[in-house]
């Protein structure tokens, strides 16, 4: 079976991170691809597991050199996904888990259009915004600023292949795997399946004619 990426998007506080992590820990097969930031590390952010924390210099410098896979401007801080961090994984023979904004995801998709993109909806803004409030990492203005993000990211998820509501973090979680397991079946990503075709068939031939002798 071919890897592939998975684009996990959702508007901030939609649970993308703890869902990826908890089908992390579960499912073998699955790599990381560690975003860049140019945001300040949050309180328990290790830099090179959470992010790598960039200046903005660091960040314009590798952009510069067509380092990124994608990269966008979001809450006014600059994120990027490393071409290195993607191809590292898929090398590895793992799909790679990626937790992007929905800018990043279009242009992702226009480079691997073999990447399956998924969106995570909240299951109702009352819920967004208490996940927004238990972070207590946000002062009002951010927090604006999230929810500004969210109306507009909702205006794109007919952009992604499928929708998972994240009402239960079990249910998510699942929800995602099936994704993936469905995903690793699709006929184009079968490996050496013209190979066993070709070998069912010539030998389904011989079974033939050795009925219809006499
Ligand atoms: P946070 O700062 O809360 O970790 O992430 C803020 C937003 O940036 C989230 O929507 C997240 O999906 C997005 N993000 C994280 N890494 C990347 C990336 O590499 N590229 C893009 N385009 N967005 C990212």
């Amino acid at each position: 079976m071919n890897p592939f990426p998975v684009v996990l998007s959702a508007p901030s506080g939609g649970g993308k991170t703890t869902v990826t992590k908890l089908l992390m820990g579960r499912r073998a097969g699955l790599g990381y691809s560690v975003s860049c930031t140019t945001r300040m590390p949050r309180p328990g952010e290790v830099d090179g597991v959470d992010y790598h924390f960039l200046t903005d210099e660091e960040f314009l410098e590798r952009h510069d050199k067509g380092e990124f896979a994608e990269s966008a401007l979001v809450h006014g801080k600059r994120y990027g996904t490393l071409k290195s961090s993607v191809q590292a994984v898929l090398d590895a023979g793992h799909h790679v888990m990626m937790d992007i904004d929905v800018q990043g995801a279009a242009q992702f998709a226009a480079a691997y259009p073999h990447a399956v993109l998924v969106f995570l909806l909240p299951p109702s803004v009352d819920v967004l915004v208490e996940r927004l409030m238990a972070r207590q990492t946000e002062d009002r203005q951010a927090l604006l600023t999230r929810l500004k993000s969210a109306h507009m990211e909702l205006h794109e998820v007919d952009r992604y292949h499928y929708v998972v509501v994240n009402d239960e973090l079990e249910a998510a979680v699942e929800r995602v795997g099936a994704i993936i397991d469905a995903e690793e079946r699709k006929r184009e990503r079968v490996r050496g399946l013209d190979a066993q075709l070709a070998g069912l068939i010539g030998r389904l031939e011989q079974e033939i004619q050795s009925f219809t002798k006499p």
